[in-house]
């Protein structure tokens, strides 16, 4: 008989490319709407499997909804990968996202408590976790030292998530996942956002791309290869916690560069601090100026994973390089555009 997922966060990057590597593998997968069932699930049409998806609705503010919706679908895995995903978001409203990040996370594990049937469970975290890093590259056995709202909220929910195996033998992983981009990543995550300025300023749509900190650092892999940790999490024989990245790590000016250039522009940077401009070599245009507005209250300055675990027990290992995993990004956006 095929196996069953439900997948909370279907709808958004990764729930998309997870449902298509699930049902690749054969799996029924049902996924979770909270808005109107009817609802447009973009990303899952994109990719041209919307009308392969069972769709149950689920509100993760909601513990009656998530209680109902695992009944339904009565599934052997369940990937929870629904947040309020947005760093910055969660500083304009960090009780919302505690409540749908943290608690959310918390509704679900206690649901499959109550059901107490053998579901395995996924739990999306974050490398946000590690925040004000305490050591370079970071592992499992890292201390925390969140910087966010968002970050607060994940770190509950990873607890919750240790909690609940510990106290209960639940079967819980959790991926310590690092920053991971695609075509399908929302355009409010600076990736997207540079590579959609990008071909629309290559286009003449837009004039010049505003940015705030561009001295951060992120260890960015590609999505399509993280979902693959995460199933591969749910099928080892005991449940565990892994660090899934790339163990490189780039500013976000060198993105931008990376970007522009896969455009046909090469970046000159002149100025310093939120002076900083990035300047077109050929004709002396800015393309990139800073915006004080994108500054954050408090910033992660730079993360790298190491992924030795994942490498050792899960023979997982990220295999598109940084400069590949932008010119696919910004290829999809000169098309949406042409
Ligand atoms: P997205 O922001 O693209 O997707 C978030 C999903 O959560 C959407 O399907 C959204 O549904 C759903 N959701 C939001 N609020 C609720 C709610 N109240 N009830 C039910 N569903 C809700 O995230 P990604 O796909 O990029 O990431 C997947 C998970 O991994 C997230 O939890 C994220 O925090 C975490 N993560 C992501 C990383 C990354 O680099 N992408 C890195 C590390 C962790 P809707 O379409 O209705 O809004
Ligand atoms: P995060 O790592 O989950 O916060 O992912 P983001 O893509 O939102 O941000 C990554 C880094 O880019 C952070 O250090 C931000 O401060 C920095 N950044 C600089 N300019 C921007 C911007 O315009 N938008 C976003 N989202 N981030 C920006």
């Amino acid at each position: 008989m095929a196996k069953k997922a439900l997948i909370i966060g279907i709808t958004g990057q990764d729930g998309a490319y997870l449902s298509k590597l699930l049902l690749d593998k054969g799996y029924e997968v049902y996924g979770a709407l909270r808005k109107r069932l009817d609802s447009s699930p973009h990303n899952l049409i994109a990719l041209g499997i919307a009308d392969r998806i069972k769709f149950v609705p689920v509100e993760l503010l909601e513990f009656t909804n998530i209680f109902n919706a695992i009944k339904k679908s009565a599934p052997d895995e369940i990937y929870n990968l629904a947040a309020q995903s947005s760093v910055a978001l969660s500083f304009e409203q960090p009780l919302f996202t505690a409540d749908v990040t943290g608690m959310g996370s918390l509704r679900i594990i206690e649901a499959l408590r109550v059901l107490d049937k053998p579901i395995k469970f996924y739990q999306a975290s974050t490398s946000e976790m590690f925040g004000k890093v305490r050591e370079t590259p970071q592992t499992e056995l890292t201390p925390f030292y969140p910087r966010s709202p968002y970050a607060v909220s994940k770190l509950f929910a990873y607890w919750m998530s240790v909690n609940f195996r510990e106290a209960y033998r639940m079967f819980i992983c959790s991926g310590l996942l690092f920053n991971h981009e695609s075509p399908l990543r929302e355009l409010d995550f600076v990736t997207r956002k540079i590579t959609y300025s990008a071909a629309r300023i290559k286009c003449g749509l837009q004039d010049c791309l505003e940015l705030g900190n561009l001295d951060a650092r992120r260890d960015w892999g590609y999505a399509p290869e993280y979902v693959e940790a995460m199933w591969l999490m749910m099928q080892q024989p005991e449940p565990d916690d892994y660090v899934v990245a790339t163990g490189e790590t780039h500013s976000i000016k060198e993105f931008a560069e990376a970007a522009f250039r896969a455009v046909g522009f090469e970046i000159v940077w002149e100025g310093d601090g939120p002076a900083q401009k990035g300047i077109d070599k050929v004709s002396g245009k800015t393309l990139v100026k800073v915006n004080p507005q994108f500054f954050r209250p408090a910033e992660v300055d730079v993360v790298r994973g190491d992924y030795s675990k994942a490498k050792d027990k899960l023979g997982w290992s990220p295999r598109t390089s940084f400069q590949d995993i932008v010119r696919i990004m910004v290829e999809h956006d000169m098309k949406l555009l042409a």
